[in-house]
């Protein structure tokens, strides 16, 4: 059946925000974010050191790192001033996941000097990390890749969940991953976390499950052959979002209890019971909670029927690029037959600047708001200036039901500012 995918205000809520705000700009759901923050806590409360580490790659915006704390969550970094803005919302040492690949030193020296806990992604950084920061810090992480092909046996609504490590440039070989620990603890780390990261995007309860036991099993073994006791595992990110409205959402209490079932059958007995349970989930924690909202500029009919916005791939990039599926609600038209077909195109010099390709829609009119769906995730953070667009403004829609601006929108004078001429 196909459900509803509906905005979480209704067309006059959102007007009074358009009438204060131009669009196009980004419209964040703090009810929504904290109610799904709380679901997740709820469903590991059966692992006293479980963590969220937000990636942060995913929605680089303060306000909303700083609701992630409220809510109990660390921040997974990847890059230098991923770590600079989470060290100025207030977190520290442990609260700061330092999962990068390819680092340069000037990263893992800043990883250092807030005391992030740091996740390599390659033997070879053994080495390159002394370089740059002599002892090694105490507490440490190694992530693995399995290799080969990602998939999970049962399908849920037709839906495969299959992925390649084997293609996938990150992480370590599973024999890397034991001489690495043996190297780690003979220049003195005390404390060792295991890190994969093997399906994005996965709709599927049973995905966190399936790599737990891959990992689960793994510290069993190195427990057996190093003599070295893993003490937490990081299931990173990959849990998905139904971007289309016929696909079901994953329901992170089962996903929970699957975690549980396995920590119970292997961990347990092998004498690892208080490992402790991490994720870095980006997409999971505000994908649904985010919006870009948009007007309709232009509506051109040629060899098919074109609606122009005023946002583009600069703002949102993802259907250009992986061809993804976002939603789009016509506002005060939800009740509308979708009995038009339109490409949804931006203003790029860019055949590929679509947000919807052959989308039945109601009949849209220009001036028309339109909202895309699920873009609270990967969504602005991988903007771009592209013909010379600027991005957007960020807003958070609170629980008071009061806005907030939290990025304001690019200026020309942005754009020109890191010109020398
Ligand atoms: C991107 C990324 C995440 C978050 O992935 P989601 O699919 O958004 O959950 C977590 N960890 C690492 C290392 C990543 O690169």
């Amino acid at each position: 059946m196909i459900q509803m995918k509906r905005p979480f205000l209704n067309e006059a809520e959102l007007k009074k925000i358009t009438d204060q705000y131009p669009t196009p700009f980004y419209l964040y759901d703090e009810k929504g974010i904290r109610h799904n923050a709380r679901q997740l806590m709820d469903a590991f409360c059966w692992n006293p050191g479980f963590k969220e580490y937000f990636a942060v790659k995913a929605t680089p915006n303060p306000v909303i790192l700083k609701i992630m704390k409220e809510e109990g969550c660390g921040v997974d970094c990847s890059s230098l001033t991923e770590l600079m803005m989470a060290e100025r919302c207030g977190f520290q040492g442990d609260e700061i996941m330092f999962s990068s690949n390819d680092t340069p030193a000037e990263d893992y020296i800043y990883a250092k000097k807030v005391n992030a806990i740091i996740n390599l992604d390659d033997i070879s950084h053994i080495a390159f990390l002394q370089q740059c920061i002599g002892t090694l810090p105490k507490k440490m992480s190694v992530r693995y890749n399995p290799g080969g092909v990602f998939t999970l046996g049962k399908t849920r609504d037709g839906y495969q969940v299959m992925d390649q490590p084997g293609e996938a440039k990150f992480g370590m070989t599973r024999e890397q991953v034991f001489e690495a620990l043996a190297k780690m603890k003979e220049l003195c780390v005390e404390e060792f976390g295991l890190h994969a990261f093997v399906a994005s995007n996965t709709l599927s309860n049973d995905y966190y499950p399936e790599l737990a036991r891959m990992i689960f099993t793994l510290a069993a073994e190195i427990k057996t052959k190093l003599g070295i006791s893993i003490s937490f595992v990081n299931l990173s990110g990959g849990v998905g979002i139904p971007y289309k409205p016929e696909e079901k959402a994953n329901d992170i209490h089962a996903i929970g209890e699957g975690v549980q079932k396995a920590y119970q059958e292997i961990l347990v007995p092998a004498g690892l019971g208080s490992i402790k349970i991490c994720s870095e989930l980006g997409r999971f924690m505000l994908g649904p909670y985010g919006y870009l909202v948009t007007k309709v500029l232009h509506i051109k009919h040629t060899y098919k029927d074109y609606i122009g916005v005023d946002a583009n791939a600069c703002n949102l990039i993802r259907p250009a690029m992986y061809g993804a599926y976002h939603h789009i609600t016509v506002m005060g038209k939800e009740e509308e037959p979708c009995d038009h077909v339109y490409d949804v195109t931006g203003s790029l010099c860019e055949n590929n600047d679509k947000f919807a390709i052959n989308r039945p829609l109601p009949k849209v009119a220009v001036g028309d708001t339109l909202v895309i769906h699920d873009a609270g995730a990967h969504s602005f953070s991988m903007g771009y200036n592209y013909n010379g667009r600027l991005r957007s403004a960020e807003l958070l829609y609170k629980e008071d039901g009061t806005v907030e601006l939290i990025r304001r929108a690019e200026t020309p004078e942005d754009y020109f500012a890191t010109l020398k001429f």
